[in-house]
This record gives C-alpha cells, structure tokens and sequence, in this order.
C-alpha cells in the first residue's frame, strides 16, 4: 500500500504531542481551515506516493523517539495507510497521537476511520478555527480542538480528554523583553 506524504518523517519535534516525536506529514486535506499553517499539505495530488512499508522500515531506524504524529495535511483521508504506520509504531514500543479536521464522533461514523481510531493513543480532533486561536493552548491551534484519550473513550463510549492537557496554559511565562538584551 501506498501514502501520500508532504515532506520527509520528521524526528526530534518537541511540539507535536508529549515527548520527542517523528512526525509523519501527510499530504492531502479537504478542510480548507481559514489560517492554516500548513496550506502546502492540502492538494491531494501533491507531496510524494511512498511505500508504506518503506515508511515503517525508516521509522526504525529513528532512534531515540517516544513516539510518532500523524499529522498533515489530514491523516485521516488516508486511515488505511496510518493504521498500517501506527501500528507497526506501536510494535516498537512507540505512542501515537494523530491530528485531524475531523472530529472523533464523525470518525466512529466510519469504518476505515474507526479502525484508524483504534490504533491511536491521543487525536487532537477538529478544524483549526481561526477566531479561537490561543498560544496558551497545549499541542492545539484553536479551543475548539480537543485533545483525547482515544483508548479511555472507546471504552467508556464517550470522549475522555487527556486529563494533564485539558487546561491551558500558565501563560506567566509569555514572552517579555528580557532584561539581558543590549537594547
Ligand atoms: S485540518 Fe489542519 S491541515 Fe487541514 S486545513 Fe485545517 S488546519 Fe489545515
């Protein structure tokens, strides 16, 4: 089976969910959120077709990951492949959230899409709206994006949300001009 992917895997990103992470960016998204940060992801016929088998072979050669991100673009337009990748992830002992413009309820609505949900740890599920945006969220874009603990809520049959993320931010710690600056 084949991905589209937008870029090379990412590894080392410390902003992408908890940890150290590969970044997988998938190339294709029918969102059209106003203030997208990554429009290049969006044409469906563009990025690269690779193996995904080849994707799996090189994500074990990154050393020294906790997990991996599926982001993009929208993973989930292609939840066959990105179930292939996650749980392959999850063979070598990595985590795996997974951002998309869907929203979880839609994606139990699908069957691909439901099996997809079942080989992720963490969505961050919804569109990136551009009038709730916020830097004092954790790992999100906008409020309106929720970050969920999928295993706890197929369970529970109801959406659990990661309990540490669920606040936002201390924002004492915004940027100020620091006193060490020459001018
Ligand atoms: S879902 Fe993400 S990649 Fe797609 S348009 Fe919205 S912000 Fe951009």
């Amino acid at each position: 089976m084949k991905i589209r992917l937008a870029a090379d895997l990412q590894p080392d990103s410390i902003v992408d969910g908890e940890g150290i992470r590969t970044v997988v960016w998938t190339q294709g998204c029918p969102h059209n959120c106003p203030g997208c940060h990554n429009p290049g992801t969006h044409d469906f016929n563009g990025g690269a077709l690779i193996d995904v088998e080849d994707v799996i072979e090189e994500l074990k050669t990154i050393e020294n990951q906790d997990g991996i991100t599926l982001s993009g673009g929208d993973p989930v337009c292609q939840s066959e492949a990105c179930s292939m990748i996650a749980k392959a992830a999850h063979e070598m002992g990595l985590n795996v959230w997974c951002y998309t413009g869907f929203t979880y309820e839609m994606m139990l609505q699908n069957e691909k899409h439901r099996k997809l949900l079942e080989n992720v740890d963490v969505l961050v599920d919804g569109k990136f709206i551009l009038e709730e945006k916020s830097y004092d969220l954790y790992f999100k874009g906008s409020r309106n994006q929720r970050i969920i603990d999928v295993k706890k809520s197929l369970e529970e049959k109801q959406v659990v949300l990661v309990e540490k993320y669920k606040d936002e931010k201390d924002n004492s710690n915004h940027y100020e001009k620091p006193s060490y600056m020459f001018v």
